[in-house]
């Protein structure tokens, strides 16, 4: 089976296939220059559109979309590229509560820029350029896992989760964060930033995610991926 991956839940996923005695070959696409291999089989790198993913499909009897609930292209490239394939999608749970919930980054920006003077950015290297229009002049705390260049004002924190909570706290009162923006990534990886924020009374502005394609099969835990193999 192939797993799109480059996520905690496509390792883990990897892990219990291969104990089951299946051939698991895992596709990452490059983007961390030390990755988190998974147990199995790995293959790096784009695989040139829905064209290429289907003929790189071809050789396996199912998919698994394990992706990251962010990373919208290649999990609309599965759909298209297996119509001749049986393919599910492994996405984790979205968090919930009452948090400040936008559509975009450009609204996180501007929510966060009205809700606070020193922002805290968990959302990702990718997406930071969309904040600098807003935030560029503030003082910003980002985190992220690869360098990435960011405006004079921001200060850059290179890390990979999982996080702590005493670890998240110490962080945020030590910049003296006022507001947290972060996308809906989901999971508990990297959860105890948003009690961190509540417990220090901080606002928390979460981007949706993307809508997932019309018809895509989903289950939301490894063990329900691996019955939904086992059913394939
Ligand atoms: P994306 O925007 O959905 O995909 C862009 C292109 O990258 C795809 O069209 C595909 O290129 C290639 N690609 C993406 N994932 C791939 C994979 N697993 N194997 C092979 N090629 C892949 O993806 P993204 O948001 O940049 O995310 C890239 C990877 O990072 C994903 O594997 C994702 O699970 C992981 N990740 C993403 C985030 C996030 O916030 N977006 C967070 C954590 C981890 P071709 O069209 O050439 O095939």
């Amino acid at each position: 089976m192939l797993v799109l991956g480059g996520t905690a839940e496509a390792r883990a996923l990897a892990a219990v296939l291969v104990a089951d005695g299946d051939e698991v070959t895992t596709s990452l696409a490059g983007r961390v220059a030390d990755p988190r291999l998974p147990v199995g089989a790995v293959r790096v790198g784009g695989f040139g559109g829905v064209a290429g993913l289907r003929e790189h499909a071809s050789a396996y009897d199912v998919v698994v979309d394990a992706t990251h609930p962010f990373a919208a292209q290649i999990t609309d490239n599965a759909v298209r590229a297996c119509t001749e394939r049986p393919l599910v999608r492994l996405q984790r749970p979205g968090w919930s509560g009452d948090h400040v919930w936008v559509d975009s980054h450009e609204e996180a920006a501007q929510r966060a820029g009205m809700l606070g003077r020193r922002a805290f950015l968990t959302v990702g290297r990718q997406e930071l350029e969309r904040f600098v229009p807003l935030l560029g002049e503030r003082r910003t705390l980002v985190r992220a896992v690869e360098p990435v260049e960011v405006p004079q004002a921001w200060t850059l924190l290179l890390s990979r989760g999982p996080y702590l909570l005493d670890g998240e706290l110490a962080l945020m009162r030590t910049h003296r964060v006022d507001v947290l923006v972060t996308k809906d990534s989901g999971g508990q990886h990297t959860a105890p930033k948003l009690e961190a924020a509540a417990r220090l009374d901080v606002p928390v502005v979460v981007v949706r995610r993307p809508r997932l394609p019309d018809g895509l099969t989903v289950v939301e835990t490894v063990d329900a991926a691996r019955a939904w193999v086992r059913g394939h």
